[in-house]
C-alpha cells in the first residue's frame, strides 16, 4: 500500500483498492458467464458506498436489497430497477410501495402475511408484483452462528412443508405473479460442500413441485461465499470458478430457468481496508496494547462475530512484537485482536485492517458521538 497518498486524511478512514474490486468483478463475470442463465446480484448491504457502487454498476451486476433505503441508494447510483431483487423478513409498507412503484424485478417473500400485503398494495396501485418465495431449506452452514440463516430454527424464510400451499395461494391472487424460489443459507461460507447440500436440496424441492405441477422460472440460491481473512494478500480473489462450477454441476435446471446469485462479501470484502492511526502504545502488567483511533464503531465485525481481520503496521519495519490492538470506545468488546504480531509499533504509526470492504463502513455507528469514517477509493487518492 502506497501511504504517501494518505497524508492529510483524517483517520480512521476506509480505503478501497479499485484494482482489486475490478479484478474481482471481472472474475465474477468471466466465471458466471460460462453458464447459461446465470445472473449475479450484488448484495448491497455489504457496502453501499456510492463510489464502490458505481464500479459495480459498470460491471453490469444486478442488485439484492434488504431495505427500502437500499433500494433508494442503488437507484441513486443508477442501477436499473429491473435488476433489483428485494429480500427481508420484515418489509414495511412504504418499502413494498417503493418496490412496486419502481417496478423492481422481484420480491423475495418470507411469509403469507407479507404476500397478502404485497398483493393489497399492488391492487391499490393497479400493478402486478413479481414474487419468489424464500424457502428455509434447513441446510446448515459451517460459519459463525450469528450468520447462519438456513436452519429450521432461524427466523428466515418459509418452511419447506408449507411451500406448495403458499405458492398455490400466490397463484390465486390477482396482483402478484409467482416466479420461483429463493434461498440464502448464511455468510462467510468456505466449505463448498455447504453449497452442494443446498443445490441438492433445491433439486429435491424442484422434483416435488414438478409433481404438484408447479413450474419455476427463477431459482435464486442467495449468497454467502466467503473470503480469506487470514491471507488476504495471497488470496485477494475468492474462488468463483469452483463456486459457479459446483452449481452448474449439482443444480439441475429445467428448460428456460434462470439462476440468480446474491453475493455481497465475496464482491467487496477484499478491496477494502480500514486505515487507522496509533494514538498510544501502553505497556500493561502482562500485555502491550496498541490503542488506535478506530473503534468498534468503525469496524464492528470483531466485536459482533468474533471476526479476525489481518492487521499490519504500514509505517514500521522494526522487529515484530506481540500486542493487543484495541480501540478508544468505552466497551470491553472494543478489541480488534489479541496477542498478534506487529512490527514494533509507536504513536503516530498507520495501521491497516485488511479485508474490511464488506460489513465495515456500512455498519459504522455514531456511538460515543463518533464521527463516521469516510470511504476513499484508490482512484481518487492518486
Ligand atoms: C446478506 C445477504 C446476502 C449476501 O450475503 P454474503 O454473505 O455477503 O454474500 C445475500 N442474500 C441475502 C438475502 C442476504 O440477506
Amino acid at each position: 500500500m502506497n501511504i504517501d497518498k494518505f497524508k492529510g486524511i483524517r483517520t480512521p478512514f476506509y480505503y478501497y483498492d479499485t484494482d482489486i474490486l475490478r479484478q474481482t468483478l471481472n472474475t465474477i463475470n468471466e466465471e458466471s458467464q460460462k453458464y447459461q442463465g446465470y445472473h449475479v446480484h450484488y448484495a448491497v448491504k455489504a457496502n453501499a458506498n456510492i463510489k464502490v457502487l458505481n464500479i459495480i454498476k459498470e460491471a453490469g451486476l444486478g442488485i439484492d436489497c434488504v431495505s427500502g433505503g437500499e433500494i433508494e441508494q442503488v437507484l441513486r447510483a443508477g442501477f436499473p430497477a429491473d435488476k433489483i431483487v428485494f429480500a427481508g423478513v420484515g418489509k414495511s409498507d412504504w418499502e413494498i410501495e417503493l418496490g412496486i412503484d419502481k417496478d423492481i424485478f422481484c420480491f423475495n417473500v418470507e411469509s403469507i402475511p407479507e404476500l397478502e400485503v404485497i398483493n393489497e398494495i399492488a391492487i391499490q396501485k393497479g400493478k402486478t408484483a413479481n414474487v419468489c418465495f424464500r424457502i428455509n431449506p434447513n441446510v446448515g452452514a459451517h460459519t459463525h452462528s450469528n450468520i447462519t440463516t438456513g436452519l429450521a430454527e432461524n427466523k428466515f424464510g418459509i418452511a419447506m412443508e408449507d411451500m406448495e400451499k403458499v405458492i398455490r395461494l400466490a397463484q390465486s391472487m390477482s396482483n402478484v405473479c409467482f416466479k420461483g424460489i429463493h434461498f440464502h443459507i448464511g455468510s462467510q461460507i468456505l466449505e463448498m460442500d455447504d453449497f452442494i447440500a443446498l443445490a441438492e436440496r433445491i433439486n429435491e424441492l424442484q422434483d416435488r413441485l414438478e409433481k404438484a405441477n408447479i413450474k419455476l422460472e427463477i431459482i435464486n440460491v442467495g449468497g454467502g461465499l466467503g473470503i480469506d481473512y487470514a491471507n488476504p494478500q495471497a488470496n485477494p480473489i475468492p474462488n468463483f470458478k469452483d463456486y459457479f462450477a459446483l452449481y452448474n454441476k449439482h443444480l439441475k435446471l429445467r428448460e428456460g430457468q434462470t439462476v440468480h446469485f446474491e453475493l455481497g462479501r465475496a464482491v467487496v470484502g477484499q478491496c477494502g481496508s480500514l486505515i487507522t492511526k496509533v494514538n498510544y502504545v501502553k505497556k500493561g502488567a502482562v500485555k502491550q496494547f496498541v490503542i488506535v483511533d478506530a473503534g468498534m464503531t468503525d469496524l464492528i465485525r470483531p466485536a459482533l462475530y468474533d471476526a479476525h481481520h489481518k492487521i499490519v503496521n504500514l509505517t514500521s519495519d522494526a522487529p515484530e512484537e506481540t500486542y493487543d490492538v484495541v480501540g478508544p470506545i468505552c466497551e470491553s468488546s472494543d478489541v480488534f485482536d489479541k496477542d498478534i504480531k506487529l512490527n514494533g509499533t509507536k504513536r503516530g504509526d498507520l495501521i491497516a485492517m485488511l479485508s474490511a470492504g464488506a460489513y465495515g463502513e456500512i455498519m459504522a455507528s455514531g456511538y460515543n458521538c463518533r464521527v463516521l469514517p469516510v470511504g476513499y477509493t484508490s482512484d481518487e487518492l492518486k
